[in-house]
């Protein structure tokens, strides 16, 4: 995602704060310091907030390792105002499984949140109720209470909340997927539309993420319908067959002039028909300054995933939203016959559409 810095990497998985987040830990901080003129309430705060972002890292852990069990891995997670995302490679095809991923996070801050309660009645640590709320009390009281409100917010039934995919899964064990993420979606609409009306009574922070839902929803429903129209297509149908190719002899100079005579942005070096890494254009302006228009392509090329040409349009679909990569080489017995990019693949569907609503 742009617009996010990694912080850790725990288990194998890249944990990254978005900026917004980083806005929601500065607001925090500046409104206790407008409150109280106080540094030690600023950094009661902000301690309250990284407290708050731990238990969310945990929350996306629950669903990160849930859906490892199912054998799916998690590119990274996000943390945002509205909580964390956790990038799986995929979703369960199983609506069951999807139901248990998508419950496994907020079962994290429901443990949370016993733990601490548990510790606060053996230790006596209990405030008298009416002093508790998110912003007063004692710091393990908050963070429990805080806890609880995660758990029942991201159950809302609302993309991309968990409760918006827990009731897709559920929807989609008596409909198809399709529909089923398509009624979901219209739910999470109507919620944020909710959450933009309460969030006008005063509260900035609603309207943030009455806005996340919104295109959370959209977002989640063109995701399906796009992949519901790639099922069953072979890659070699929506692949780019006219394309130009770099040699391990090639210079940047060289691939500057294929870029600019041409629309393609990435360039496979090729050696003897077998394709050796991608010449991104990123990768092109990034070392033209630094090496010259005589330096090898080769030295900048990276290593991209490939696909096979037998594989389905959708099984690919996950490898070119990767971070490095948006051109994907397509190889058949070892040499590369096409190549695949998001561009192309959007063509393929709105032509596939466009097909499919003429007669005949
Ligand atoms: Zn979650």
């Amino acid at each position: 995602m742009p617009w996010s810095w990694k912080v850790v990497r725990i288990a194998g998985i890249d944990v990254y704060v978005h900026a917004t987040f980083l806005m929601l830990v500065a607001w925090i901080g500046w409104s206790h310091w407008n409150e109280s003129h106080h540094l030690g309430a600023v950094i009661e705060g902000v301690g309250f907030i990284l407290a708050l972002f731990t238990c969310v890292v945990m929350h996306e852990f629950g669903h990160a390792l849930t859906a490892a069990r199912y054998g799916i891995r998690t590119r990274d997670i996000t943390l945002l105002p509205i909580g964390g995302v956790a990038r799986l490679e995929r979703m369960p095809d199983v609506p069951l499984q999807e139901l248990w991923v998508a419950l496994a996070g907020p079962a994290v801050n429901v443990v949370v949140a016993a733990v601490l309660a548990a510790w606060l009645q053996v230790s006596g640590a209990w405030e008298a109720v009416d002093g508790i709320g998110v912003a007063t009390g004692a710091f393990v009281e908050r963070v429990m209470l805080a806890n609880v409100l995660l758990a029942a917010f991201n159950l809302l039934p609302a993309f991309p909340m968990d409760g918006g995919r827990a009731l897709r899964a559920f929807l989609a064990t008596r409909m198809e997927y399709t529909r089923a993420t398509q009624r979901a979606a219209t739910v999470g609409q109507g919620m944020a539309i909710l959450f933009g009306l309460i969030g006008l009574q005063g509260n900035p922070i609603l309207i943030f993420i009455a806005l996340f839902v919104w295109i959370g929803a959209g977002q989640e429903a063109s995701g399906v319908l796009m992949k519901s129209a790639l099922a069953g297509i072979p890659l070699r149908r929506a692949m780019l067959t006219h394309f130009r190719t770099l040699t391990p002899a090639s210079t940047l100079g060289d691939a500057v002039d294929l870029l600019l005579t041409g629309s393609q942005q990435d360039f496979p070096v090729v050696a003897q028909g077998r394709f050796e890494g991608m010449l991104t254009r990123s990768d092109l302006v990034k070392a033209l300054p630094q090496r010259g228009r005589n330096a090898l392509a080769a030295d900048s090329m990276r290593e991209c995933p490939t696909a096979q040409a037998s594989e389905m349009l959708e099984t690919v679909l996950g490898r070119l939203q990767g971070r490095d990569c948006h051109t994907i080489p397509v190889l058949e017995h070892g040499a590369l016959i096409g190549l695949v990019t998001m561009d192309n693949v959007g063509e393929f569907v709105m032509i596939h559409a466009a097909e499919r609503g003429t007669p005949g």
